[in-house]
């Protein structure tokens, strides 16, 4: 079961950043209001998530660290299926047949919180009494290494913890009413509370994007035809052109599609400068059943049902909003 585990990790195991992927998911899972990253050396050497959440039984929790690490798998056919599933309780066995990991979890009605680490071959799933408060932490450490030929193919720490950096802001544009917190190697990277008001919204948006992006960018909140959108767009003066600085959500999930490209490009080629690269925080929001979500959860694409009527939807309200505010 263990060579099982290490084989379906190595499906969704890719990187540090996929590891932060799955356990920041559980923690919004678990209904937490903060959570606490902590990296060392890109994640490599150390990935700490802290929440605030509901916490796990102690009976759950060498349950949550085995739940497929059964005999049940034992088959070519399984496997396949195990792999094509992705994570779906996966996450936590995956990752500690790939790394030395540690889970801390108190209930609210637990009396004390409780740990049980996993270690590769080694698996204490006794659960010890731990000072933690409620909620829950995992602590993995030294991924892949026990993996060789997996690690050779992680990137610089530089670039490793970058993915990470990336990816929770992508999280945090996508969850305001939770508090982010992302420190590499001790230092403090993003510091996010809480949002309530619309204030603390645009300081969320800034601490994200850089002030100087929020002072120079144009406000959208457009409804017809059904659809939504809203957000911010980047202003010509805002000269700063960065890929990672586009974020596109649907329904709230973060997409990447030709056809949003192509509208937002469009958009800002009419009313500003030809050229520029446009630099934008929006959030499309349109009835479920007009948009195909790729089943895959690493992929970003979408399918709209009606795509000419989204794309002069985007156009109509990019385009209005953009002039607006033309010098
Ligand atoms: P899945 O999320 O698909 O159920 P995981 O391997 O990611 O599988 O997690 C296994 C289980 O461990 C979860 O179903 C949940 O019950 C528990 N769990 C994991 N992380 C947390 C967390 N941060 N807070 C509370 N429960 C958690
Ligand atoms: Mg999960």
């Amino acid at each position: 079961t263990q060579l099982v585990n290490q084989i379906a990790a190595g499906e969704v195991v890719e990187r540090p950043s996929s590891v932060v992927k799955e356990l920041v998911e559980n923690c919004f899972d678990a209904g937490a209001t903060s959570v606490a990253i902590e990296i060392e050396q890109g994640g490599m050497r150390r990935i700490k998530i802290r929440d605030d959440g509901c916490g796990i039984d102690k009976d759950d929790l060498p349950l949550a660290l085995s739940r497929h690490a059964t005999s049940k798998i034992a088959t070519l056919d399984d496997l396949e299926h195990v792999s094509t599933m992705g994570f779906r309780g996966e996450a936590l066995p995956s990752i500690s047949s790939v790394a030395r990991l540690t889970l801390i979890s108190r209930t609210e009605a637990a009396d004390c919180a409780w740990r049980v680490d996993a270690d590769g071959s080694e698996q204490n799933f006794d659960p010890k009494p731990d000072p933690h408060p409620q909620g829950t932490t995992v602590d993995v450490r030294d991924l892949f290494y026990n993996t060789p030929a997996r690690r050779k193919f992680l990137k610089t720490e530089k670039t490793e913890f970058g993915h990470i950096e990336t990816l929770i802001k992508r999280m945090a544009l996508s969850r305001f009413d939770i508090g982010f917190a992302l420190t590499h190697n001790q230092r403090e990277v993003l510091n996010l509370k809480p949002v309530t008001t619309e204030v603390q919204r645009e300081q969320r948006i800034a601490g994200i994007c850089g002030s100087e992006f929020i002072d120079n960018s144009v406000k959208i909140d457009f409804e017809a035809s059904g659809l939504q959108l809203t957000g911010w767009v980047g202003l010509p003066t805002f000269s700063r052109s960065q890929q990672d600085m586009q974020f596109f959500y649907v329904n709230g999930r973060l997409i990447k599609d030709k056809l949003v490209s192509h509208a937002v490009k469009q958009a800002y080629q009419d009313v500003l400068y030809h050229g520029r690269h446009p630099v934008f925080v929006l959030y499309l929001n349109l009835d479920p059943a007009l948009v195909d979500v790729n089943a895959h959860p690493a992929k970003l694409e979408v399918r709209f049902r009606e795509g000419r009527l989204v794309h002069d939807f985007l156009y109509r309200a990019l385009h209005r909003s953009l002039a607006d505010l033309r010098p």
